[in-house]
């Protein structure tokens, strides 16, 4: 048998995968088991940060592999204090918690939502308003926070006590605000999964000053989008809000399984001992993994995530083919003329990795890709989109 079959025969079907199997890689490049050679513009969707097999990050996860790999939460070790040490610095956010994934970050992030407003405005104010179309996680919780009723049938009951109101709309949020007894509000800046949709700088705005005027912990869900995705270190960082909850995985560990939930002024007291826990969160060599990714992210890398998000705008804009772009930083969805499924399988056929978001081709390409790796997928893609409309 093939690992292709064998994949498909012992590993439960929950994923259709792409007909590829990948060998190794290096920097934005990777490799099949064929040979053929690949230029990733997907980077595990928002995870390698900076590519395959890079020397920094392999030298700061191994030194700390020979050391320790585990040790529980019942001692101290050095690379979770550094990390939240470093995100706190970096944020002005006070205290972090540490996961494996976006989807338990989110779930912390609920809770200490939870908590804060129970005790401070009684048991009956429980209520987490999300957006319609968000995308928070596959947990039964993260899922009803999850604004697309496709990925809750069959899961019935899901947890109780979400809303969902319709993205950019204030007047929305306001009603629901009214209505509602309402514990937190929770959304991406840009929704990913969704189809790569920025919200509006207003809306953000709006919602970050009525969340605080009502004290209601405001969460911004920033698991693909955070860690220099957006050209700022998290996204809500190139607008003038302030969320007192974020939550962040997939880039964070440039590879390697962590969650964060940062926790800001009004919140950061609100766990206590036992509240919430998890075995492998903060893990060493995840932490020490993402120690050095949150280290390079400095000034000029971000600046260089612009420069290489405006390449691609502006080379795929009003390219033929293509309909429309959005997105932030190097975080792009691209509406092509032709199905996106149709594109994606066209560029990888010519050695170029892409993903989907919904009806758009999305990019999520390391943040240190070689600008002529992205020369090439870009020109890929156009050409690929132009072909096939
Ligand atoms: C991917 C994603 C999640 C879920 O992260 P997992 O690590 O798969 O649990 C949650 N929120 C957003 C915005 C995401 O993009």
């Amino acid at each position: 048998m093939s690992i292709i079959e064998t994949d498909q025969e012992y590993v439960a079907g929950t994923y259709k995968r792409f007909p590829v199997e990948i060998v190794s890689g290096k920097g934005s490049r990777v490799v099949d088991v064929n040979g053929k050679s690949y230029v990733d513009m997907g980077s595990g969707i928002g995870v390698t940060a900076f590519g395959f097999a890079d020397e920094e990050w392999m030298a700061a996860v191994t030194a700390q592999l020979g050391k320790v790999q585990h040790t529980s939460n019942l001692y101290y070790t050095e690379p979770c204090a550094k990390l939240a040490k470093l995100l706190c610095d970096k944020t002005g956010m006070k205290k972090v918690f540490f996961s494996n994934s976006g989807a338990e970050a989110n779930e912390c992030a609920i809770k200490v939502a939870r908590k804060y407003s129970a005790e401070k405005k009684g048991m009956d104010c429980y209520t987490i308003v999300t957006l319609r179309n968000s995308f928070h996680g596959r947990t039964l919780t993260t899922l009803a926070a999850t604004g697309q009723e496709h990925f809750h049938q069959l899961f019935q009951p899901l947890t109780p006590g979400f809303v969902h109101v319709p993205a950019n709309d204030i007047a929305e949020l306001k009603k629901c605000v009214d209505e509602f007894h309402v514990a937190g509000i929770l959304m991406e800046v840009v929704q990913g999964e969704g189809g790569v949709l920025p919200l509006n700088k207003e809306y953000l705005v709006a919602a970050d000053q009525l969340a605080h005027e009502r004290d209601i912990p405001f969460m911004i869900d920033e698991v693909q989008t955070g860690n220099g995705r957006s050209g700022k270190l998290y996204s809500y960082m190139n607008y003038p809000i302030q969320p007192d909850i974020v939550s962040t995985a997939k880039g964070l560990g440039g590879g390697l399984p962590i969650g964060a939930t940062l926790l800001g002024q009004k919140v950061q007291n609100v766990l206590g001992f036992g509240d919430h826990g998890s075995t492998y969160g903060g893990n060493p060599v995840c932490c020490a993994g993402a120690v050095s990714v949150v280290e390079r992210l400095t000034e000029e890398l971000l600046a260089e995530v612009k420069q290489k998000s405006d390449y691609i705008f502006t080379a795929l804009k009003d390219a033929p083919g293509v309909e429309s772009v959005s997105g932030l930083g190097l975080m792009i969805g691209v509406k092509t003329v032709a199905p996106a499924g149709d594109v994606v399988k066209a560029c990888m056929e010519r050695g170029v990795l892409c993903l989907t978001a919904k009806n758009k081709v999305r990019l999520l390409p390391a943040l240190n890709i070689p600008m002529e790796d992205l020369k090439f997928a870009v020109e890929t893609l156009k050409a690929a989109a132009e072909e096939l409309a």
